[in-house]
């Protein structure tokens, strides 16, 4: 398993898609701690539409995903494209996209995402995994044919 690096672009700060409104997340937030990713949510991701987040971020128009909010977050330095939090920032943040798992199918938020190159090996990784059990049936047909 090939693990990329981020790039430091600042496209996933900037603007972030989640599946849950601002009243979600408050309530998520209400029932954890204080240092939860939910929490820290509440307390710094500003809601903002889908035209503004289109605007900072039009590759985010090829996301397929049906339910979708929109946030950016006051813990960004636009000037600098950094994390003004960023030895402090949460899980959420600190661990995307993969979270210490295998790498899966999803959006990221740039073309040029240092993780792409992960998904790109996934496709890989299934080209070689059909054409091995193609090869395995062909043996095995040849083997009952020698029979
Ligand atoms: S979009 Fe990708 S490369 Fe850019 S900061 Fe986020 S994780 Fe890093
Ligand atoms: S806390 Fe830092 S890393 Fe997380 S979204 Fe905000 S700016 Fe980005």
């Amino acid at each position: 398993m090939i693990m990329s690096k981020c790039k430091r672009c600042g496209k996933c700060c900037e603007c972030i898609v989640l599946n849950r409104d601002p009243d979600q997340i408050k309530e998520t937030a209400s029932r954890e701690v204080k240092h939860s990713n939910f929490n820290f949510a509440y307390r710094n991701f500003i809601p903002i539409t889908q035209e503004q987040a289109y605007q900072i971020n039009p590759y985010l128009k090829e996301w397929k995903q049906s339910v979708q909010y929109f946030y950016t977050c006051r813990r960004f330095d636009k000037a600098t494209r950094t994390c003004k939090v960023h030895s402090a920032r949460p899980n959420t943040c600190s661990e995307f996209p993969w979270y210490g798992r295998k790498p899966i199918p999803q959006s990221l938020y740039s073309p040029e995402c240092g993780y792409q190159e992960d998904l790109k090996n996934l496709g890989k990784e299934k080209e070689l995994n059909i054409k091995e059990s193609e090869m395995m049936r062909t043996l095995k047909k040849a083997l009952r044919t020698d029979n």
